[in-house]
């Protein structure tokens, strides 16, 4: 799944890559501190996930239904981008390191 930019194809592990340079440029904690918080921001945006799908059911009756689907694929996305951020930040080989653990969930259902 490559995404194109300009005449160049960038994979979403370069842009990733590019993203955690930018946050490790501007760090202003320490490496230590800053991986934490990187995974912290796994559960943050979960929780943005939780609070879309409760906008869409209208389940809050103070904010009714303040949500979109759309709302709720974008919550998900910023999940899977954090934590892609996340594991490029604790890991240098992070493409490697997913492609094997998909493998191996996948594995479990698929290869039997
Ligand atoms: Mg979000």
């Amino acid at each position: 799944m490559d995404e194109p930019s300009g005449n160049v194809t960038v994979t979403p592990w370069e842009t990733v890559g590019r993203l955690v340079a930018w946050l490790d440029a501007h760090d202003p904690t320490s490496p230590e501190v800053s991986r934490l918080l990187r995974l912290y921001k796994i559960a943050e945006e979960a929780g943005e996930v939780a609070e879309a799908v409760q906008g869409v059911m209208g389940t809050n009756p103070r904010k009714g239904h303040s949500h979109s689907w759309g709302d709720v694929e974008d919550e998900v996305c910023d999940v899977i981008v954090s934590a892609m951020v996340a594991l490029a930040s604790i890991t240098p080989d992070a493409g490697a390191v997913f492609a094997r653990r998909l493998g191996a969930v996948a594995g479990r259902v698929l290869d039997g």
